[in-house]
């Protein structure tokens, strides 16, 4: 075993973020472009693995904004304008070029492991330093002043001094557990099998710029997805709430996706990574913020991987953020609950509604018999779809339970 030596702090910096995945690095990006001094600490060592791989149209406004656009244009990614949905026999695509709102109509499918590392080498070009393998097990927080404790895999372990903390650590959920924030989500506990393979999918099969997500021909609780990449291959997953059969991991996975046509498309793919497997990731927490402190991304809340909306979610609360600790460094008030964690929440909740309609198949029936896109209301819904769910001028988004009940009736 491996004690820790504690050593005394020497580093001081206006912000300290806990994570470098995308709510992370955007925040660090913003923040360097203001003249603020940036650490993160980051646990693992990059380029490093994450689940994520298909952003929205929305994603790409606020890459724009903060400069980190090109670096990821230039990376090749797989181009991606739209969603195919599939139910046995049915089939239906949205194109997000047919949407409601102005910006990007068209998005990538990412290797998370490259697409992540881009934003973070982009924010340490801008002068954030980066540290990464290192573990935060630690916080006090208050205003102006926060302390975090983070440990090495070789048992060091150091001080970071900031004014403000901003805890961007995704599933690691860093001060929600040492703060005792967490409470259940309302959603149910759902599990989700992935890999990622070669996919050798024959031409004609898939549109590769559209992550195809097909529903269980006779069970609304299970969904899959296929994102094409760019080098052929594929992020593959299957989401359900019941192992009915109780069969072990990999015959499940396989056993579900042979229900559906994906087990034809993919009948020549080959693994390129083990299966992987994520339950109960819906969470919340009873506070975005508190003094000295913010949370970004997944740290706060996690929905439901079905619309892609989680690293939307992420870079919208980054973008929320860093205005609010701009203030309160330049010693203004700043208002988190009105200024951040409302206007946050509203498009979390659009996504909610989404989400709720989808597991209760009124979405799924949507998605798959919606009229022409020339209709008002299925551009309204693209433009969900796309990520502008903080979009104030969309009645979807000001009323969605009611839209989406009309749009049900219409395609009923
Ligand atoms: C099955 C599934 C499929 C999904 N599919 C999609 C999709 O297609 N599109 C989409 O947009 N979203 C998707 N998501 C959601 C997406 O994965 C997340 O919303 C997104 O990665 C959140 O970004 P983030 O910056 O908040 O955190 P992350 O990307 O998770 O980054 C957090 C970082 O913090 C680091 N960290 C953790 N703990 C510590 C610690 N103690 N100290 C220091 N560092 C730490 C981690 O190593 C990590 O690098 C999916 C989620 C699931 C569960």
């Amino acid at each position: 075993m491996t004690i820790g030596v504690e050593v005394p702090s020497n580093t001081s910096f206006d912000v300290a973020i806990i994570g470098a995945g995308p709510s992370g690095s955007l925040a660090a990006k913003l923040l360097r472009d203001n003249n603020v001094s940036v650490i993160i600490l980051e646990g693992a060592e990059f380029p490093r693995f994450s689940i994520g791989e298909s952003l929205l149209p929305n994603c790409l406004n606020m890459l724009e904004k903060a400069g980190l656009l090109p670096s990821v244009i230039e990376a090749g990614f797989q181009y991606k304008n739209g969603a195919t949905f599939e139910r046995a026999e049915e089939r239906s695509s949205i194109d997000f070029r047919d949407n409601f709102d102005e910006g990007w109509g068209t998005a990538y499918q990412v290797q998370r492991a490259d697409f992540d590392k881009i934003l973070a080498d982009n924010a340490s070009k801008a002068g954030a330093e980066i540290n990464y393998g290192r573990f935060v097990t630690k916080a006090e927080l208050g205003k102006g002043a926060c302390i975090l404790t983070h440990k090495g895999k070789d048992g060091t372990v150091e001080t970071v001094t900031s004014k403000f903390a901003l805890d961007a650590s995704g599933y690691g959920r860093v001060l929600p557990k040492l703060l005792d924030l967490e409470t259940p989500s309302n959603l149910p506990e759902r599990s989700a099998l992935f890999t990622h393979v070669q996919d050798n999918i024959e031409a004609g099969d898939i549109d590769r710029n559209k992550i195809l997500i097909t529903v269980h021909p006779n069970r609304k609780d299970v969904w899959y997805w296929l994102i094409p990449f760019s080098n052929g291959t594929s992020s593959v997953g299957v989401v359900y709430e019941k192992n009915e059969e109780n069969l072990n991991e990999d015959d499940l996975f396989d056993a579900l996706i042979n229900q559906t046509r994906l087990g034809k498309i993919l009948s020549n793919a080959e693994r390129t990574r083990p299966l992987g497997k994520m339950s109960g990731y819906s969470c919340n927490v009873s506070s975005l913020h508190g003094p000295g402190f913010a949370l970004l991304g997944n740290a706060a809340e996690f929905l439901d991987p079905v619309f892609s909306s989680g690293v939307t979610i992420a870079m919208k609360s980054a973008e929320l953020a860093v205005p609010q600790i701009l203030r309160e460094l330049n010693g203004e008030e700043a208002d988190w609950q009105n200024d951040f964690s409302i206007p946050l929440k509203q498009g979390v909740d659009v996504f909610r509604v989404f989400v709720e309609s989808w597991y209760q198949g009124g979405l799924q029936n949507i998605v798959l018999h919606h009229p022409e896109t020339e209709n008002d209301l299925t551009k309204m819904m693209v433009s969900i779809l796309s990520g502008y769910a903080w979009s104030e001028h969309s009645p979807l988004v000001q009323k969605p339970k009611r839209i989406l009940r009309l749009l049900e009736e219409l395609c009923a």
